[in-house]
């Protein structure tokens, strides 16, 4: 399994992969369980039907590590117009970026800038949240976070729970009465800075879910989201909030659009405040390779769409 994971996640990386994996229709299909499509047309008709059953959203339109101001600046203007479709269609919808998408890699202050243009262009106190992407990244994306949390009170950054760094992150987050939105993380990490063993992962994902629920956290003003598919720890989760005394609608779980639907719409039929990820866009080579190795059972699914 691990070795499974391994591969698939070298794969994402892998240019030769991805321009042929596009051509072949049994991946594309396959994808559809986890897209509802390429088109920002595609993500708001699956928004406008998850929010029948009750589920907010959060829309990612896929890239990452863009090489030049022209891109970056179109991934902005893409946003913004997000932003002011979502508006006007009465969604309950918020974005997601990532910083290398809106150009990290060649120009911190530029990024920054383009950020901060997303932050007020989002208005109504909607959350704009930053992706958190591999370990490289886990100090400036910060630097960004708290240079924005400074002067703007919506928006979030996801901190990952197999880091062994992220405990201390999050000590020095909670000040600021951040908005935090917690996953276990899906990048290729050595064991110098990650847990290898999932148990761990989970243990670590308890305790930091359990530190962000703590009333010193929330006096400080953390808006948490759990961001996981685990029914085990969604369960100890909302034990935990309701042996507290907080109410259902202090904190938010978050899922991925086609992940344990059942379990998404039961959260917010009994009360829970729910939001579902929908991403969407051309570039899904990379991201599609980490969902397959979350779970390689799902290259089972890709190999019998090979069949129809
Ligand atoms: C809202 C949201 C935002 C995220 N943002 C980031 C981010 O910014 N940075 C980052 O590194 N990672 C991000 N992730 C991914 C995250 O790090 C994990 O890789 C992913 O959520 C799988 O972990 P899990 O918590 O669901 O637990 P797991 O223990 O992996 O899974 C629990 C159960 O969920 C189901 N499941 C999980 N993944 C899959 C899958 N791919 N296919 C089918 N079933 C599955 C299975 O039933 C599994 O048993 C995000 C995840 C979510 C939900």
């Amino acid at each position: 399994m691990a070795v499974m994971r391994t591969i698939l996640l070298q794969g994402a990386g892998n240019r030769w992969l991805r321009e042929r994996a596009s051509h072949y229709r049994f991946v594309r299909r396959a994808l559809r369980r986890f897209m509802p499509g390429e088109r920002l047309e595609d993500a708001i008709e699956a928004a406008r039907v998850l929010r029948e059953q009750g589920l907010n959203t959060i829309f990612t339109r896929l890239g990452e590590n863009l090489t030049d101001r022209s891109q970056a600046n179109e991934v902005v203007e893409h946003y913004l117009d997000v932003l002011h479709r979502v508006t006007a269609l009465n969604l309950p919808t918020v974005i997601s970026v990532k910083l290398t998408q809106l150009g990290l890699d060649f120009d911190r202050e530029f990024c920054f800038q383009n950020l901060c243009r997303l932050i007020e262009g989002a208005g109504n106190g909607d959350i704009v949240w930053i992706d958190m992407e591999s370990s490289a990244y886990v100090d400036v994306t910060l630097e960004v976070y708290r240079r924005a949390r400074a002067q703007y009170a919506n928006v979030g950054v996801c901190l990952q729970a197999y880091l062994y760094r992220t405990a201390k992150d999050l000590e020095s987050l909670v000040p600021l009465g951040p908005a935090i939105r917690l996953v276990k993380g899906a990048y290729r990490e050595p064991p110098e800075i990650a847990f290898p063993r999932k148990s761990d992962v989970d243990a670590n994902y308890f305790q930091l879910t359990s530190r962000m629920l703590s009333a010193e956290a929330q006096q400080a003003g953390m808006r948490a989201v759990v961001g996981t598919h685990d029914p085990q720890l969604i369960q100890r989760i909302q034990a935990v909030a309701l042996e507290r005394g907080l109410r259902k609608d202090c904190f938010q779980f978050h899922m991925l659009y086609g992940i344990q639907r059942a379990l998404q719409s039961r959260l917010a039929r009994e009360g829970w405040r729910a939001g579902v990820l929908i991403s969407y866009g051309k570039d899904w080579f990379a991201w599609y390779m980490r969902r397959l190795a979350e779970r390689p059972a799902n290259l089972w699914f890709v190999m019998r769409n090979i069949v129809g």
